[in-house]
């Protein structure tokens, strides 16, 4: 088995019960555990503006799937939520972002991990260090130390 987290993002159609339901299709992924998922969390808009605020999770998994096949369980899922791929950083009903599996780097033509753009941003950051206090992004470093460096960016803890 190896811990795996999984950005979760969705700004169009109630974007809470979006965030939501991807914890439950998680937990219910083949040989995974859902081990852990934090608070939800606002944000605005990075790249394309103009589009409604983000809610933000990050999810930790236990799993036994390798990362190609983690990587189709979550599109499959975002999928089933109704994404249709337009753009980068346009709007969306959900978005799965595979963060880390183990201290893996992967660099295949279809997967990226560490994800490439996790590091400079407070709405992964900020939840995944709320999971994990020790959390590490091979390459790049602590993710309480990067997180740090994104003090510009509001990002607001939803109530509970
Ligand atoms: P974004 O979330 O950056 O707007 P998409 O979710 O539409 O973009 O992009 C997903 C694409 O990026 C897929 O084609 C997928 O194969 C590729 N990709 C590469 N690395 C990763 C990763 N770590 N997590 C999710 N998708 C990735
Ligand atoms: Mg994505």
């Amino acid at each position: 088995m190896t811990i795996a987290f999984v950005g979760i993002g969705a700004n169009l159609a109630s974007p809470q019960a979006q965030v939501l339901a991807a914890f439950d299709e998680l937990a219910s992924l083949p040989r995974t555990h859902l081990t852990g998922r934090s608070s939800l969390y606002r944000s605005a808009p990075v790249g394309h503006l103009g589009q409604p605020d983000f809610v933000n999770a990050v999810a930790r998994l236990d799993t036994g799937l390798a990362p190609q096949a983690l990587l189709q369980a979550l599109q499959a899922i975002e999928k089933a939520h109704g994404r249709v791929r337009s753009f980068r950083d346009a709007p969306r009903t959900l978005d799965l972002d595979f963060l880390l599996y183990g201290d893996e780097r992967i660099a295949a033509p279809e997967l990226t991990v560490p994800h490439p753009r996790m590091h400079e941003r407070a709405f992964v950051l900020m939840p995944l260090l709320e999971i994990d206090p020790g959390a590490h992004i091979p390459g790049r470093g602590a993710v309480q130390a990067l997180l740090a460096a994104c003090a510009a960016q509001s990002v607001e803890r939803l109530a509970a």
